[in-house]
């Protein structure tokens, strides 16, 4: 068997999201339950993927390209919910954010890195990706801070 026609799938790469091409972040049933219906639940087979894609439609998909859309999911964090929270598990905020950018201090920032790292936070059912918030916390801050020129 000639190798060099043999097309094998990279078993590392994550699976691509089929509306935006973007990589896939696996989460828990749990955390799809968390954040879908019980109906869009069972749409999807197992395992699930969250779409990265900060402005993709789809929330979620499988493996047989099914979506759920962000419109069907709630609880959806910044930037894929313009509106909604940095961190779901500790309630921070793009506004809470801009208030530690305005006094100067990261306050608030610092409070729920921190709080991330503990034990017991519970990110991987709250946060959408099943993912720590942290992340998605320094890149918010970090694109504020630069776009208010400091
Ligand atoms: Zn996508």
């Amino acid at each position: 068997m000639n190798k060099a026609f043999c097309k094998e799938p990279d078993a590392s790469l994550p699976p691509r999201c089929p509306a935006c091409g973007g990589d896939g972040v696996q989460v828990m049933p749990q955390t799809l339950a968390a954040h879908v219906g019980p109906a869009a639940v069972e749409s999807l087979a197992e395992p699930a993927y969250f779409c990265a894609g900060d402005t993709c439609p789809v929330a979620y998909f499988d493996l047989l390209e099914r979506t759920i859309a962000t419109a069907a999911a709630h609880g959806l964090p910044w930037p894929k919910d313009p509106a909604g929270p940095l961190c779901a598990c500790h309630g921070l905020t793009v506004d809470d954010v801009d208030r530690d950018l305005a006094e100067g201090v990261p306050t608030r920032v610092r409070a729920v890195v921190r709080k991330a790292g503990e034990p017991g936070a519970d990110c991987a059912i709250r946060s959408a990706d099943g993912r720590s918030c942290v992340a998605r916390v320094q890149r918010f801050y970090m694109r504020r801070r630069g776009a208010a020129g400091g």
